[in-house]
Order: structure tokens, then sequence, then C-alpha cells
């Protein structure tokens, strides 16, 4: 339920194109496994003075948490990363092949906040030698320790930032400092058992803090203004009560204030407080999220990680996912599900759709495509939670995608990939806001069965009802009737891009050898499997061509009609919670790869070069004064590079200590 971590995998779902938009250029660079991109802020322009000012101060005091995060990830992370900038800035033999290599790994370490990868979580070495930084950092006066040295170079020493393995202390063996040196698993767990708040509207406790150990007893380190992490969230809330003066309205002005006084003293209840007004808040335009927030990090699950994402509501977006929800009545009563499974009266749930303007802390470099929160579960359950999709994000890595020779590899002619080039992200968003507002609310239960009744297939089978909801409706003239497709073809990009991708690209993803473990994999090839199966007449096929294959679709509304079909098999296997037609279907369609064909993709998209893993610039966001001084404008720049952005921060937003 929680931040659906789509990341930049997501990206391998759509398709590229030849032609690249004009002066801007979403591609930084790449190194290792991991691209930088930018990202394009549209419609910041076009918002008032005070809502720019707002967010300029947001954009502020996310950027003074960033320190946090590295702390957070390895309590030797910023040690070593001004030692590592020191260095870079100022050694001199620049054209150095060791040099060159220390700049690589710098730039993998602001990548990952910490000298652990961010994704595999394993930690990465330097290529560079240690005898070569050793002289390195006496040329530019830079001290460092040989504990920290063997923390760089070492193997054996903090290998993994958070490790997962059966049978071992999950704290004692994890670089991550949520727990203080010499605190065990049992010890940690005994204290927050001891703590736990079993009320109707607990406390998170545990939240916002570091369990350490002082003279044989566990005690809280609290992340407030005068207790740990103080220097950086004082300049989070001087920038906090900066952006206040901009509140859109009250409720606007009551989220801040709760989270300020949260920050001053570290109090629960008044994070709990600041929640609930957070997700109050549905009438500003601008919005944020700005805290210790999601918890995977931590081993035990507990304590929040510090990230900001700030943004404002994108409305053209939101209006569509809006039409999208008042129509959800018609949606359900035209489907080709059986009547009997059928709502009476359904309900669209209606996502917000937003524009990131600024990703900090754990949300930068690398960061989600959508955001479900606050993680509550009883705030969610009583005051509902704020869903929203991060359009530019998605589409920055749309963009960035075009022209990567991706599309140019797998989509069998010209045609196809012209109107996958014109209609591919539309298709897109629009299969998301079907998927989202009108597939998951739809159809009904028996009497007496609920969806846990599929077991360990239900996952896969919900994630399929729901797209097969919306691929069925993509084609729908409905959609071009509503204005939200401008003519009747252009459903196809999406209808190529769902079987190419269930059928061969996703596999790009899966080792060899292994079979498909993830849900909404195992629900795309579902669907691509069973229609291809299905396929009497022949509307779709894979054909071979110079040693390679290629999905081609010869009958869309015949695709459309195969999609339809399953649809209602998928309903009446869930109103109905029979689970043996749920894992025939799954056994048989989702979970086995056929490995001729996977080896020939992976085999395909190795040669392309691509990297895995992808990551942000931020914009940089600059007041305009007029000759008496006072602010008249926000500037957006979009020019800044990877190192210079990371050298900036360092240098104007690190205030945290070495030692914390
Ligand atoms: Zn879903």
């Amino acid at each position: 339920m929680k931040k659906s971590l789509i990341l930049a995998l997501a990206a391998f779902a759509l398709l590229g194109c030849q032609k690249k938009e004009q002066q801007f250029s979403y591609n930084v660079e790449k190194f290792y496994d991991l691209e930088i991109l930018r990202f394009r802020v549209p419609g910041f322009e076009e918002l008032t003075l005070q809502q720019k000012m707002m967010l300029y101060y947001l954009n502020e005091a996310a950027l003074y948490g960033q320190d946090i995060v590295y702390d957070q990830n390895c309590r030797y992370n910023l040690r070593i990363r001004r030692a590592l900038e020191q260095v870079y800035l100022n050694y001199p033999n620049r054209d150095e092949e060791q040099f060159r290599l220390l700049e690589l790994y710098l730039k993998r370490v602001w990548f990952a906040n910490g000298i652990h990868h961010h994704y595999s979580e394993d930690k990465f070495l330097p290529e560079f030698t240690r005898e070569w930084f050793t002289a390195a950092l006496e040329v530019t006066n830079t001290p460092l320790s040989e504990e920290i040295l063997e923390v760089i170079f070492n193997p054996e020493v903090m290998p993994k930032r958070m490790t997962q393995e059966d049978g071992v202390d999950l704290v004692v063996n994890s670089a991550g400092n949520y727990y203080g040196e010499g605190v065990t698993q049992t010890e940690a767990e005994a204290w927050y058992e001891a703590h736990k708040d079993n009320s109707d509207e607990p406390l998170w406790i545990g939240l916002n803090s570091q369990l350490v150990k002082e003279d044989g007893v566990i005690k809280e380190r609290v992340y407030k203004v005068g207790g740990l992490y103080s220097a950086a969230l004082e300049k989070i809330v001087e920038n906090l009560e900066n952006a206040m003066q901009y509140a859109e309205n009250d409720q606007q002005r009551l989220v801040l204030d709760r989270l300020i006084a949260f920050n001053k003293t570290g109090d629960l209840a008044t994070f709990n407080e600041y929640c609930i007004a957070w997700v109050k808040d549905l009438e500003s335009r601008v919005d944020f999220v700005n805290g210790f927030t999601e918890t995977y990090s931590d081993p035990l699950g507990i304590t929040g990680t510090w990230e900001s994402l700030t943004n404002f509501k994108d409305i053209e977006g939101t209006k569509r996912a809006q039409t999208i929800s008042a129509n959800a009545q018609w949606f359900e009563d035209n489907s080709t599900t059986d009547p009997k499974y059928k709502k009476e009266e359904v309900k669209g749930v209606s996502a917000k759709v937003i524009t990131a303007s600024l990703l900090a802390g754990d949300c930068y470099p690398a960061t989600p495509i959508g955001i479900n929160l606050p993680n509550a579960n009883w705030i969610r359950r009583e005051y509902g939670s704020k869903s929203v999709t991060i359009d530019n994000l998605s589409h920055a890595y749309d963009e960035a995608a075009k022209g990567n020779g991706f599309a140019e590899e797998f989509v069998i002619d010209d045609e196809t990939r012209e109107r996958a080039n014109k209609y591919g992200v539309l298709c897109n968003d629009l299969h998301t806001d079907l998927h989202e507002c009108v597939g998951h609310g739809s159809g009904k239960m028996m009497p007496g069965v609920t969806k846990d009744a599929l077991r360990e297939h239900a996952s896969t089978i919900e994630e399929a009802r729901a797209d097969l909801f919306g691929l069925y409706y993509l084609a729908d003239k409905k959609l071009v009737e509503l204005g939200l497709l401008p003519n009747e073809d252009a459903y196809k990009a999406g209808y190529y891009q769902q079987m190419m991708n269930g059928l061969m690209t996703q596999l790009v993803r899966i080792e060899p050898g292994k079979n498909i473990e993830e849900a909404h994999m195992r629900n795309r090839q579902l669907i691509a499997g069973w229609v291809y199966e299905h396929a009497a007449n022949k509307e779709v096929e894979l054909i071979q061509r110079d040693g390679k294959t290629y999905l081609q679709i010869n009958d869309y509304e015949g695709l459309r009609r195969l999609y339809g079909e399953l649809l209602k098999e998928i309903q009446r296997i869930t109103s109905e919670g029979d689970y043996t037609a749920a894992k025939q279907m799954v056994e048989t369609y989702a979970v086995k790869v056929d490995p001729t064909l996977h080896q020939e993709i992976l085999a395909r998209y190795k040669q392309l070069n691509l990297a895995p893993y992808k990551g942000f610039v931020n914009p940089v966001y600059t007041l305009v004064r007029d000759a008496k001084g006072t602010v008249t404008d926000v500037a957006i720049d979009y020019s800044e590079g990877y190192a210079e952005q990371h050298l900036r921060y360092s240098r104007d937003y690190s205030v945290l200590p070495d030692i914390n």
C-alpha cells in the first residue's frame, strides 16, 4: 500500500521513438548501472507568485534535509562524502586515470546517498587504489582516519546497508545508522515492545529516533531541534516558517504549523495531528512531503527515512482522472462481465495527478513515480489517504527513453513505432487512470466470498482484473466522446505496448533460469499469454524475421474481444473466489518463462547498453528582485549538471556535523 516503488524500471514498459523534443535534453549523463535525467516542471510559470514563493521555501526546507539521509544510511557517509569532495575540488593532476576513478566513485556515492548501492544495498568498492587515495588526501590536506579507509576499501567491513538474511542479527549486520553501536536486534525489539502504544489512535513509537546503548541501557535519541540532526532540522523549521507566510488557506497553514511543532518537539501526537491535517488538505494547489516517512531502510521497519517532495496539482491530469471517475457507473454497466457480478452502485476513486518541483532526501536522485501516504493504518482508515501519480517524472522517463534504440529493436515496423510515439504516453496515462480510478473498484463479490479466497494468487488476479478493465475500455468510443483520446485509432498504441511488454520485453528484468515472481509482472504475462493462446484467428502472433522475434497484431478489434473475454472470466474467478481456477490460470500463463525467447530478449537488450537505474537532477529556483529588492518572481532553470548540483548542495545546504 505504501509508496509505489515503480522506480526507473517503469521506463522499460515504454516505447521509444526517433524524434526528440528540441531545446530541452532529458538525458544528463550515464555511468555504471546509472543514468541521470532531468525533468521539466510544466505549469510552474503559470502559478501565482504566492504559490511560487511557497514552493521556493518548501524547496529550501527540502534541501537542508539531504545530509540526514546520508547519516541515516551509514554513520561514516558524511565524512566519506566530504573527504571525496575535498579531494575532487582540490586535487591538482586532474588528467590522471586514478582521479577519473575517484570522480566516478563520488558520482555513485551521490546517487546512493552513501557508499551502499541504492537498490541492491551492497557496498560498492572504489576502483582507485588505497595508496593513491592516501596520497591524494595528503596533497589536498584532507584528514581521514584509518578506520574510515577500512570502511571504504575493505569489502568485509559493513558490506550491506541492510541485511535481510535469515538467522542473523539484522541490526548488528546492517550498516544503516538507525541503531547505535553495540545495539542488538533482541535489545531493539524488546525496547519497541516495552514502549508500544496499543491505543486506538496509536503513536508511531520509534518513527523519529535512533536507539543507542549507554552504559548497557537502551536509550532513544530523538530527531528534533535540540536533539539528533538538530542543525538540519533548525534550517528546515526556519524555511517551513517562511513557507507558512504564503499558505493558500487555513488548512494548509495548519499542516505547516503541526509539522513545524513536530520538528521542534519530536512529539508523536503532534505528528499524528500533522498527518491528519495533511490528508485533509485537498484544496491547495501546492503540496509537499517533508520528513521521516518510509520505513523500508530500517531493518526492523520502524524508523522513517528522511525524504522530501515538493509539488503542485496538475490541473489537466487531475481533470482526466476525475472525468473517468465521474463515469464509473457507465463503465461498470457496460463491461463484459456477467451482470450478477456487477456493482449496482459504484463510486470512482479520485486520484490526484501532480507535478514534482523538487526531490530531496530519500526521493533523490532515485525517485518513486507514485506516492500513497500517510503510512499509519488507523489514519488511512479514519481519514483516508492521498494517492498521487507524478506525471512529469514518468514523462521524463518516457522522453529520455526516446532514441535509445529500444523501440527500433523490439517494435515490428515504422507505422507501429510512429503510433507509439504519438499516443504511447497518453495511452499509458489513461490506462493507469482506468486501472486506479475504476478498475480496482469494479465488480462485486458473491455473498460470503472475500478476496483472500484466492490466497497466494489474489494479488496477481486482482491486478489482472484492474488492468483488463483498463485495456477493454482503452479501445472504447466512450473515451473519444469524453475527449480523453483524440481518435479511434490511438488506443492501438496502448494495445501493442501491453502485448509486447507482457509477451517479450518485460523479461529483461528476469535473470536467466528464474520464474516470474512479482504480481504486476505476473499479471502482465498472464493477460498477454492467455490472449496469445486464445488468438484462434491469429488476432496476434509472434513472427520471426532475421532470426529475431516480433509481435504482430493483425486484428486490434479481435484483440479487444479477447481482453473482454478474459476480463469476464477473471471477474468470475474473483466474485466466486474460485481458487482452483485462479491457480490454474496463474500457473499456466503467468509464471513460466520460455528459455529460448528469454535468452534472445536478454541478448538484444544487452546490446543496447541501457542503464537499469535512473535518477534526476533538480531544476534550480532563484528569487528575482526588482531595483528596490522586492521579490517579483521565482525563476526556474534546468541547466545545472549532476556534479555541479551535488557540489552546490554540499556547499550551501550541508549543515550537519561529521559525527551525529
Ligand atoms: Zn493495481
